[in-house]
């Protein structure tokens, strides 16, 4: 798959059922349709927020940038804001094909929804673990 952002030609990366395309190059990461889901629910963290349904649905956020096409059916994507603090602006496919994440962008999500559960589990710091050394930007 080709990166949105650089088109780079991404990797996949596997994290138990679940399959990422990231991108060496800019950090960035495409998940399909149910594998934000997928990963949120193995790590039991509530996804209730973070369904694909209803990011295509939030509202369109502004930005300068140039819009990114989706690497499966090449339409402009949307961007949105699923964070809180900090606010984090993901792009979306208005087809629901998935979400890309710029590079960093996981991390700090999770970051986002552990922080709510001072009750860590084992399992939660290994993925963030995982996920931050193979998705944190290097700026
Ligand atoms: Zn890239
Ligand atoms: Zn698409």
């Amino acid at each position: 798959m080709i990166c949105p952002t650089c088109k780079s030609d991404m990797i996949v990366v596997e994290y138990h059922d679940i399959e990422l395309d990231h991108c060496n190059d800019c950090h960035g990461v495409w998940f399909d349709s149910a594998e934000l889901e997928l990963l949120l629910k193995s790590l039991n963290l509530d996804s209730q927020n973070l369904l694909l349904d209803d990011i295509v649905k939030s509202p369109e956020v502004e930005s300068s940038g140039k819009k990114r096409k989706c690497p499966i059916c090449n339409k402009k994507m949307k961007k949105t804001n699923i964070g809180k603090h900090p606010e984090l602006f993901i792009d979306v496919c208005p087809q629901k094909h998935g979400l890309w994440f710029d590079g960093g962008e996981v991390a700090q999500l999770l970051k986002q929804l552990t922080g709510k559960k001072p009750a860590r589990q084992d399992a939660q710091q290994q993925v963030i673990s995982f996920l931050g050394e193979t998705f944190e930007a290097e700026a």
